[in-house]
């Protein structure tokens, strides 16, 4: 069983989040560290709740097989369970695959847009198209979150200061105008690129 936690604030009222770390491999040994910097104060209202997996076999996400394996099916679990309005996956990356994840071309290599650096090799993006276009609505705010594994203190700041900003949104419209006021051209780009998968999906 991996690191459970749930926060519920105010009359339960407000957007239910699901963070959910580690979903594959070993990432998780590094985004408990971030998960666990998350508190009751971070969260205005509603409820989030925050797992993070334990170890299990590497399989990509946007592999079909994932979601057959025991960690694929806990997350859909939780997925189906919270019904989420914003779900939040946070994941870590080995340092020699930056490149390869934020290729202008990885739409075309592999299907899926690049991951856009916030600052200091945190990376944001969409979660697997798996699952965001059918297990979650239009105006669901579905992110993908990456940090290095076994990241610096910078890296881990950005990080988690960014988690405390979408753990404090109140709506799409609250989140959009906060990250744009911290990163207004990555913002931007991630609207350009939902545009790529999803046509007139909303950004994230
Ligand atoms: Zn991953």
């Amino acid at each position: 069983m991996g690191f459970f936690k749930l926060i519920h604030k105010g009359n339960g009222e407000g957007l239910k989040r699901l963070f959910i770390g580690g979903v594959h491999g070993k990432e998780g040994l590094t985004t408990i560290k971030a998960l666990k910097e998350i508190t009751e104060k971070d969260v205005p209202d509603g409820c989030l709740v925050m797992y993070n997996c334990d170890e299990s076999k590497y399989i990509s996400t946007l592999n079909p097989l994932y979601y057959q394996s025991e960690a694929g099916k806990a997350v859909l679990y939780l997925i189906d369970h919270y019904k989420p309005d914003m779900y939040i996956e946070l994941h870590c990356y080995k340092r020699e695959n930056f490149d390869s994840l934020t290729d202008l071309d990885r739409k075309k290599k592999i299907g899926v847009p690049p991951l856009i650096e916030l600052e200091e090799g945190v990376l944001i993006g969409s979660i697997s198209p798996r699952i965001r276009t059918t297990r979650f609505t239009k105006k669901d705010i579905c992110i993908t979150l990456e940090i290095p594994c076994s990241p610096s203190p910078e890296s881990m700041e950005v990080y988690v200061n960014f988690l405390k900003v979408l753990a404090g949104a109140q709506s799409r419209e609250d989140l959009e105008r906060k990250a744009t006021e911290i990163y207004l051209e990555q913002v931007e780009t991630s609207k350009r690129y939902a545009h790529i998968i999803f046509g007139d999906y909303p950004p994230f």
